[in-house]
C-alpha cells in the first residue's frame, strides 16, 4: 500500500532504550523548568532544517515540545538529527532553555530542549497521512491506520474523557451501594429486539452460544439472587442494521436494584449522570424533567425529543374534511407547526422539505407561508379561501414571518402518530437550519408512560416495544388476553428513557418479578408453550423461588462520551471501531477462518468470498463455494500490476468459483481463473 519514501537509519543503526529514562513528559515541560535536564521519549512530529540549527517536534501523549540541535556546539546529535524522519521513534536528553520567542500556540511554547544526545529507538514508514490535528484523509483510510489515528491529539483527549467518565461512575455507584458483578460473555440469547451474534461449540456440534445482547436476564437474576444492587459497565452485541449512531459492540452501564420505586432509579441515575457530565466541564443539576410518552410524541414527533428549543407540533387533523383529504390522498391524522421566520424560505427550500417528508414516510408536505397580507399556499384553492388557513396558522401559533410546515400521512398504523413522526424529524432538521438550537444547553429529560407493545410492520404483529421482561401497569394487566388486537397497542408498560439533547441515552424499567404474569406476556408475544420452555424455562423457574420486586435501566457510555466529547460519530470515542458495515479494517475483520478450525466446530461454511490484500496496493478476491466439486486451480497466481508479487492460493479451499484482482488505483477487476459448473 504505502511506499518507503524514507528508510533511513538502517536496523542496525538503531539505539536501543537501554537503562535511559525518561525524566519529562514532552508536554510538560514549561518556564519553570528552565536550567534543568531533562529527557523526552516520543515520536518526530516535525522537522525544520535551518542549517547550523535543526528543530524537530517530539510528540507524546501529553503534547509537542520543541527540541534545537545545534551543529556547532553538539555535532554529533545534530549529525543523528539529520537522519530523524517523520514519526521516528526518538529518546533526547537535553537542557531545558527559553526560546527566544514564544510560541502561544503550544503548552510548551515558552520553551526548548536544547539537545545533547539523539537516540533513534526505532524508524517509521511514510504514514499514508500526516498525525495532525486537523485531518483530511478519508475516514476509511484512519480506520485502516487506526494506530496512527489514534497518535493525534484529538483520540488521545477523547479516549482520556472516556476514561475519566467511565472512572467517575464506577466512583459513584460504589459510593451508592452498587456493586460491580460480571456476567457471560458465552451465553443465550437475551431479547432486545436485535439478531445474536453467534458463537459455535466446539464441544457440543450443532449448538450455539450467543453473545449477549445485554444482561437483561443475569441481572434480574443476580436480583433473585439477592444481590440487591448491581451495576456493570459491560460490552453487549446486537447484529442490527447499522447507523451512523449504532456500532455492532457497545458498552453500557448496566443498572439494577431490589425493592426500586421508579423514583430511586432516577435519582441514582441523576446522580450518576451530573457526577459524568462534571468530569467534562458540563453542569447539570437533578431532578431531570419527565415527560409522557403520548405527550413526546404529539408536541415533539419523538420519543427522544429534543427540548433545547420550541416549535412545538399541533394535530391539525381537524381543520381538513374528507373533500381536502382525498385529493391528497390522505387517510390519517395531519400535524403541523410554525417554522420561526422561514416564511423567507425559496420555493427550492420548500421543496426540499417536502422530499425529505415524504421520503421519511408523509404522504405530503404542505406549507403556509404567514406574510404581512396574511396566509398564502398552494393550498387555498383547494380548501376553498384562506378561512381554514387563517384558523391552521392560529392553531399553530404562527407569526407573521413564519412558515406553517404541514405533514399529512397516507394510513393510519396502529399505536403509531406517523404524520407526527415525520413532523417531528422536520422540526429537527428545521431547528438545526433556521439556528433555534441552544447548543450550550444540556436537556435531560425522562421520558415516561410507553406502551407495552408496538406494532411491527415487518412481523406484521404486535411486538414488546422494550424487551419482553418490562413490568405492565397493574390495571392493563387483564388487557393482555384481549381478543381485539387494538386492546394490545393500550396497555401501558413501566419503562422509562433517559433522553439528552434528543439523544436517547438509553432505557430501562420496573420489571415483571412474577412468574405467572410473565409466562401470560410471553403467550400474549405468541410464544408456544414449547417456545417458552426452551428459550425461557430456566428463568421462568428462578422467577418462581421468591423473586423480590425490582428494576433497572442500561445507559449507552459510547454514546454518553460522544456527546460530552463534543463529537458527532461513535467512532470518535472508540478506540477501534467498526465501519457501518461492521467491518474492523485495521484488523481486517470478519475473516474466513481455516477449513480445520470449522471442521472441529462441526461446521460447513457454503459460500464465502475471500479478501487479500495485495502487495500492490491492489486487492485480490476469492469467490468459492465449498458445496461445489473440488477442481485444479494453479497454486501461484502472478499479480497483473506488479508480477513480482504472487498470490499463493490456499490449499484449504476446494469450490473455488473465481478469482479476481483488483488495480489499486484504476480500481478495475480483472478476472483470472473462472470455474463454470458443467451442466449435467
Ligand atoms: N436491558 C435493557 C437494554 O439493554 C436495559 C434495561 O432494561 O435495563 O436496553
Amino acid at each position: 500500500m504505502h511506499r518507503l519514501k524514507s528508510v533511513p537509519p538502517e536496523k542496525n543503526l538503531l539505539d536501543f532504550l537501554g537503562n535511559l529514562q525518561r525524566t519529562h513528559y514532552c508536554g510538560a515541560l514549561r518556564a519553570s523548568d528552565e536550567g534543568r535536564d531533562a529527557t523526552v521519549m516520543g515520536w518526530v512530529s516535525g522537522r525544520r532544517d535551518l542549517g547550523n540549527l535543526l528543530f524537530l517536534d517530539i510528540r507524546d501523549r501529553t503534547g509537542i515540545v520543541q527540541v534545537v540541535f545545534n551543529k556547532e556546539s553538539q555535532p554529533s546529535a545534530h549529525a543523528k538529527a539529520e537522519q530523524a524522519r517523520s514519526e521516528f521513534v526518538v529518546a533526547v536528553e537535553g537542557k531545558v532553555i527559553k526560546r527566544q520567542k514564544a510560541n502561544p500556540e503550544l503548552a510548551t511554547g515558552e520553551v526548548e530542549l536544547l539537545a545533547t544526545k539523539l537516540h533513534i529507538l526505532n524508524n517509521a514508514k511514510t504514514p499514508p497521512f500526516p498525525i495532525e490535528d486537523e485531518i483530511n484523509a478519508a475516514e476509511e483510510t484512519r480506520l485502516r491506520y487506526r494506530y496512527l489515528d489514534l497518535r493525534r491529539s484529538k483520540p488521545h483527549r477523547n479516549l482520556a474523557l472516556r476514561h475519566k467518565i467511565v472512572l467517575e461512575i464506577r466512583k459513584t455507584m460504589d459510593e451508592l451501594g452498587f456493586l460491580e458483578v460480571e456476567t457471560p460473555m458465552l451465553t443465550r440469547s437475551t431479547p432486545e429486539g436485535a439478531r445474536d451474534y453467534l458463537v459455535p461449540s466446539r464441544v457440543h456440534h450443532g449448538q450455539f452460544y450467543a453473545l449477549p445482547q445485554s444482561p437483561q436476564i443475569f441481572k434480574q437474576i443476580l436480583m433473585i439472587g439477592g444481590m440487591d444492587r448491581y451495576f456493570q459497565i459491560v460490552k453487549c452485541f446486537r447484529d442490527e442494521d447499522l447507523r451512523a449512531d449504532r456500532q455492532p459492540e457497545f458498552t453500557q452501564l448496566d443498572v439494577e436494584m431490589s425493592f426500586p420505586r421508579q423514583d430511586d432509579i432516577f435519582h441514582v441515575i441523576e446522580t450518576v449522570m451530573v457526577r459524568a457530565c462534571g468530569v467534562a466541564g458540563v453542569k447539570t443539576q437533578g431532578p431531570f424533567p419527565h415527560m409522557l410518552y403520548k405527550d413526546a410524541i404529539r408536541k415533539y414527533g419523538s420519543d427522544k425529543p429534543d427540548l433545547r428549543f420550541g416549535m412545538e407540533l399541533h394535530d391539525v387533523s381537524q381543520y381538513f374534511t374528507s373533500a381536502d383529504r382525498q385529493p391528497l390522498g390522505l387517510s390519517g391524522s395531519i400535524f403541523a407547526l410554525a417554522a420561526t421566520g422561514a416564511a423567507s424560505y425559496s420555493r427550492r427550500q420548500i421543496e426540499e422539505l417536502n422530499e425529505r417528508g415524504i421520503s421519511l414516510g408523509a404522504k405530503g408536505v404542505y406549507t403556509i407561508k404567514v406574510g404581512g397580507d396574511g396566509p398564502t399556499s398552494s393550498l387555498e384553492r383547494l380548501m376553498g379561501g384562506k378561512g381554514r388557513l387563517i384558523q391552521i396558522v392560529e392553531a399553530v401559533g404562527a407569526k407573521t414571518g413564519d412558515l406553517v410546515v404541514i405533514v399529512g400521512a397516507q394510513k393510519h398504523i396502529p399505536g403509531t402518530e406517523a404524520a407526527a413522526l415525520v413532523t417531528g424529524q422536520l422540526r429537527l432538521l428545521l431547528g438545526e437550519q433556521l439556528g433555534l438550537i441552544d447548543k450550550s444547553k444540556w436537556q435531560f429529560v425522562w421520558v415516561t408512560g410507553f406502551p407495552l407493545f408496538e406494532w411491527s410492520e415487518t412481523d406484521m404483529a404486535w411486538v414488546s416495544a422494550q424487551h419482553p421482561f418490562t413490568g405492565i401497569v397493574e390495571e392493563d394487566i387483564e388487557l393482555l388476553e384481549r381478543e381485539d388486537p387494538n386492546e394490545k397497542g393500550k396497555i401501558r408498560s413501566k419503562g422509562y428513557d433517559l433522553v439528552l439533547n434528543g439523544n436517547e441515552l438509553g432505557s430501562g424499567s420496573i420489571r415483571i418479578h412474577r412468574q405467572d404474569i410473565q409466562e401470560r406476556l410471553f403467550r400474549a408475544l405468541g410464544l408456544s408453550e414449547e417456545q417458552l420452555r426452551s428459550r425461557f424455562g430456566f428463568f421462568l423457574d428462578a422467577l418462581t423461588y421468591g423473586t423480590p420486586p425490582h428494576g433497572g435501566i442500561a445507559l449507552g457510555i459510547d454514546r454518553i462520551a460522544m456527546l460530552l466529547a463534543g463529537e458527532k460519530s461513535l467512532r470518535e470515542v472508540i478506540a477501534f471501531p467498526k465501519t457501518t458495515a461492521a467491518v474492523d479494517l485495521m484488523a481486517n475483520s470478519p475473516s474466513t477462518v481455516d477449513g480445520e478450525q470449522l471442521k472441529q466446530l462441526g461446521i460447513r461454511a457454503s459460500q464465502r468470498d475471500r479478501k487479500i490484500e495485495c502487495a500492490c496496493g491492489g486487492e485480490w478476491r476469492i469467490y468459492y463455494d465449498e458445496i461445489s466439486a473440488p477442481i485444479n486451480v494453479p497454486s501461484q497466481l502472478k499479480c497483473p500490476i506488479d508480477p513480482k508479487y504472487v498470490y499463493l492460493v490456499p490449499d484449504d479451499l476446494s469450490g473455488i468459483t473465481l478469482i479476481r484482482h483488483r488495480a489499486p488505483l484504476t480500481q478495475k477487476w480483472a478476472d483470472f481463473y473462472r470455474h463454470v459448473e458443467d451442466d449435467v
